[in-house]
């Protein structure tokens, strides 16, 4: 099925404050550079909407027939704990902080919380990006881009740090407003005694003799800065200028900033074309985030009974740079929703002929008019809220004319086409088989069954209980029930 909307993708760019056709650098081909988590801690639902704003990026840029080159950086080393507060040098390393609270390597620390933060995202249905780096492993590459920018006189070193001096980028704060004139009327939170500038930003930091992380530099040993890697990693991977850099809208400032001026100065050339920022998600009106500690995991939502693909449903449905309140109302709607697609393509799927019509009335017409809408809304900077609405206005159609038999086999068989490409872009996981319920849980559900009818409701409630520790759910429906997996 080829594309009906003649309008193109358009994206708002925090660069340029405004929405604009997206153009790749190479025809058909597209870079994409996404900040990936720090490993030292579960990664919360908060980070899954970041991740899933990219993904819905990447998968409606390959619905549109590009192919997508995605890369994801691993945080392994130099995230300070005070950093989302001052420049890059401040605090503990959050990965050494965590091994030593739990008596492990740095690296035990990042291999679990890597391999947490892929089954979370293989769970949430995101697609893998081609290539994980992972910053311990680019060294070498950031030190290259630190001498480079010594040379250039765009840093300097003292006492084996070195600082990217901010004044001699005339650039500095195109992203994020935070120009040196407006960053010298704001508050300075700590300063370093090596800094010429207090908003000057650490590239490579002298490592005390303790410290668990450290490499050899020719500034002696250290470590690097938390914004260096991505520079290293995004160039080594994309190129030089790339089209795409993702991340939430807290990486605008300091992150995303120092990254372009430390490229830019290092490259001469624009560092990405296309800076694409989510919103974030809120707990009660304040920022879901590890520090406040006014977050969820993914196992939280489940033991309440939804699944991965719920929070999907809840997450897109709401516009990607708009803030989110998360609520169990929210969650409760979003699980309703999917629901009703879920039926939907159930039903479609499992039409007898006889319900059929020979000439049905929702000709090719009516589904390009819904794919126009879908494709338009997308177009119009991802708007999926737009794109749902287009979606559930369909569903109620195409259900009338199905109750009043007036469908064709044919018209059906296109119906599901167009869904299946619909669900590559969302994700939603509606097409895949439902998984063999294994014995075991059919035989527990049988018992529970049993003991509800004997009104031992008791017992029936215990059998829930474990059935839910085991991962799967019942839904009483009038006659019988539903096993559904979490
Ligand atoms: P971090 O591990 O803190 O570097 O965060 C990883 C990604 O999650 C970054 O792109 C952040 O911008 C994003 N992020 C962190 N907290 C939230 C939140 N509450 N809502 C949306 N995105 C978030
Ligand atoms: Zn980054």
């Amino acid at each position: 099925m080829s594309r009906v909307a003649c309008y193109m993708l358009h994206i708002y760019n925090t660069l340029t404050n405004r929405k604009e056709e997206f153009k790749p650098i190479h025809p058909g081909k597209v870079g994409m550079y996404t900040c990936g988590p720090t490993v030292y801690g579960y990664i919360h639902i908060g980070n899954i909407r970041a991740y899933t704003n990219a993904d819905i990026l990447r998968r409606y840029l390959e619905y549109a027939g590009y192919e997508v080159r995605h890369i994801k950086n691993i945080t392994d080393v130099g995230h300070l704990t005070d950093d989302d507060l001052a420049q890059g040098d401040s605090g503990e390393d959050k990965l050494i902080k965590k091994a030593l609270s739990e008596k492990k390597t740095p690296q035990e620390i990042a291999d679990f919380y890597e391999s947490y933060f892929r089954s979370v995202e293989n769970e949430m249905h995101i697609l893998p990006a081609q290539y994980f780096p992972r910053a311990t492993a680019h060294v070498p590459q950031m030190i290259k881009i630190i001498e480079g920018l010594i040379e250039k006189g765009y840093a300097y070193e003292k006492n084996g740090n070195v600082f990217f001096d901010i004044s001699k980028f005339k650039d500095y704060g195109k992203l994020s407003g935070n120009t040196l004139e407006n960053l010298k009327v704001g508050a300075r939170l700590e300063e370093h005694p090596d800094k010429k500038n207090p908003w000057d930003f650490a590239l490579w930091l002298k490592a005390p003799e303790e410290h668990l992380m450290k490499w050899k530099s020719p500034w002696g040993i250290g470590y690097p800065g938390w914004h260096i890697e991505c520079s290293a990693m995004s160039t080594e991977y994309l190129g030089e200028t790339i089209d795409i850099h993702t991340g939430g809208e807290d990486n605008i400032f300091p992150h995303h900033e120092a990254e372009i001026a430390q490229t830019e100065c290092f490259t001469g050339k624009q560092f990405v074309n296309y800076w694409f920022h989510g919103g974030m998600l809120q707990e009660k009106g304040e920022k879901m985030s590890k520090s406040k500690g006014n977050l969820y995991l993914i196992e939280d939502i489940k033991k309440k009974g939804y699944t991965a693909m719920d929070l999907r449903m809840l997450l897109i449905s709401s516009h990607y740079k708009s803030s989110l309140n998360f609520s169990w109302d929210a969650m409760d709607q979003a699980k309703k929703n999917l629901d009703r697609i879920s039926e939907f393509i159930k039903k479609l799927k499992s039409v007898e002929p006889m319900e059929l019509s020979k000439k049905g009335k929702f000709d090719d017409k009516k589904l390009k008019g819904y794919q126009d809408k879908f494709e338009s809304a997308m177009d119009d900077d991802l708007n999926t809220p737009l794109a749902l609405s287009a979606i559930y206005e369909m569903i109620t159609e195409v259900n009338k004319l199905m109750n009043d038999k007036k469908i064709s086999a044919d018209q059906v068989k296109d119906i599901l086409n167009f869904w299946e490409k619909i669900n590559d872009v969302l994700g939603l996981r509606l097409y895949e088989k439902e998984e063999a319920v294994p014995d075991e849980i059919k035989e527990l559900a049988e018992e529970r069954e049993s003991a509800r009818k004997e009104k031992d409701f008791k017992k029936a409630d215990k059998i829930r209980d474990k059935l839910k520790e085991k991962g799967y759910e019942i839904k009483d429906l009038e006659e019988k029930y539903e096993i559904k997996k979490i």
